[in-house]
């Protein structure tokens, strides 16, 4: 889509992936590959290397037509852009948004449906990640679908592992959409879905919130942006796109059919099981005249924050009711985005560190190791929370185990048959009862202004 070229106050710039890309493109956080690049493992290498330094754009495609666009979400500075939030409203926002969702606009027509064909998936550039994988998958993709009696919608990110030219595995965790497919099944039926590629952050952002059930994620996307979220009805199924994706797959999940899904990738960098899941048969498609193709790299950056991001908000509100300042909470990239946290916090006696650890287990049930900080400490700066764990704690007060709770069932180290896994939590916290002066690093007079004056910008 062109840009608007009408008055540009009363009428901004739709949410769309590509506006998105210019934006990014401005500030140089835009990556162009012009060399060719194919699908099988070498976009793979490039994406891993590449997204949490810039968005991903690889121009020319061996396989394909279409360019791939991949890391949009790859780095949290460039989430909150996208939302025009900084760190300390991101959670209030998000939460604000699950809990009062604002009704997207819903209409026949728009920019995503310029061109209508049959259904032929060899011609979209579907990426082969790793050695082991069980052949290409799409991995970005907003899946959406009604409950029968129109009542209910969700929208959900999915693998969904090519077949053939029109069918597709998809990987359904039992949660909304599964429940979805379950009732249809009972009716001895299809359901309807909608599969949509290249959107916009806030999309792929709610898409892997925890809304409950019976809340619309589009709507979820809508109240983040402040509203302007357009979606269109499909062509032959019951379900609605977001008009300013890049492709849209409308399909089919059959009631009848299982195939083994898998091996794959996940969160963890480490193979999933493989299992008996559903199939989707595509039966149209409409696209941009000129699509982007958005991927996304299985365990890596983007992925761990699409998970991460959202849970953190669900754990920054559990710890309020803890303690009332909760300054950063940051499940780690390194933990995954799933089974690490460090949280800084204000506390008001030293017992609350420990509850701010058992309120973080209780927010988020995958949590497997936590750290609870004072509000001095980066929680995005690992050195800096190894340093306080290494000046702040001490094992035989500071340090409490759980063993045998509930926790992910993606951690190869932990009794992924019963899904139990051994909880810890440190609190590197300093002492109350101890002089705070101990505990502060030394500092120099007018380091920063110093720095500046002999070193100029190199001097950062
Ligand atoms: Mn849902």
């Amino acid at each position: 889509m062109k840009p608007v070229s009408v008055n540009l106050r009363s009428v901004p710039e739709m949410p769309d992936l590509r506006n998105f890309l210019r934006e990014s493109e401005k500030i140089g956080d835009v990556f162009k590959v012009s060399r060719e690049v194919s699908v099988k493992f070498e976009a793979s290498a490039l994406i891993k290397r590449l997204e949490a330094e810039a968005i991903v754009y690889l121009e020319k495609i061996r396989e394909s037509d279409f360019p791939v666009v991949a890391g949009v979400c790859g780095r949290r500075e460039r989430v909150l852009r996208a939302l025009g939030a900084g760190e300390a409203e991101f959670y209030s926002r998000l939460l604000g948004a699950l809990q009062s969702p604002v009704k997207a606009e819903r209409g026949e027509d728009g920019p995503v449906k310029e061109v209508k064909e049959a259904p032929d998936l060899r011609r979209l550039p579907i990426l082969t990640h790793y050695e082991g994988d069980g052949g290409p998958y799409i991995t970005s993709a907003l899946v959406s679908a009604r409950s029968l009696d129109g009542r209910v919608e969700n929208v959900s990110i999915h693998r969904l592992q090519v077949l053939d030219n029109r069918r597709l595995a998809i990987r359904l965790v039992p949660r909304h959409l599964y429940q979805l497919h379950q009732s249809a099944k009972e009716a001895h039926r299809a359901l309807d879905v909608v599969i949509s590629i290249g959107v916009h952050p806030a999309l792929s952002l709610a898409a892997s919130s925890p809304a409950p059930f019976g809340v619309s994620e589009y709507d979820v996307a809508n109240a983040l942006l402040g509203g302007g979220l357009k979606l269109v009805r499909g062509e032959s199924v019951e379900a609605y796109a977001p008009a300013e994706a890049e492709i849209v797959l409308e399909g089919r999940l059959l009631p009848g059919e299982e195939v083994e899904e898998g091996p794959f990738v996940d969160l963890t960098e480490t193979y999933d099981a493989v299992r008996r899941q559903p199939v989707v048969e595509v039966v149209k498609v409409f696209r941009r005249e000129k699509p982007l193709y958005q991927a996304l790299q299985p365990g890596g950056c983007e992925h761990r924050l699409l998970m991460g991001m959202a849970r953190e908000a669900k754990i920054w509100e559990a710890v309020r009711n803890v303690v009332p300042v909760v300054k950063a909470v940051n499940l780690t990239v390194g933990g995954c985005g799933w089974l690490h946290a460090v949280i800084a916090a204000e506390k008001q006696t030293d017992g609350d560190a420990k509850n701010i650890i058992l309120a973080a287990f209780a927010a988020h049930p995958s949590l497997k190791h936590v750290t609870v900080v004072d509000p001095d400490i980066d929680v995005h700066n690992p050195r800096e929370v190894e340093w306080a764990l290494a000046t702040r704690f001490q094992a035989d007060k500071d340090l409490v185990v759980i063993p045998r709770a509930r926790g992910s069932t993606l951690d190869p180290s932990g009794d992924q048959k019963e899904g139990l896994t051994a909880k810890m939590g440190f609190d590197a916290t300093v002492p109350r009862t101890l002089p705070k002066e101990k505990f502060s690093k030394a500092k120099i007079p007018g380091e920063e202004e110093t720095c500046r004056r002999f070193l100029g910008e190199a001097g950062r």
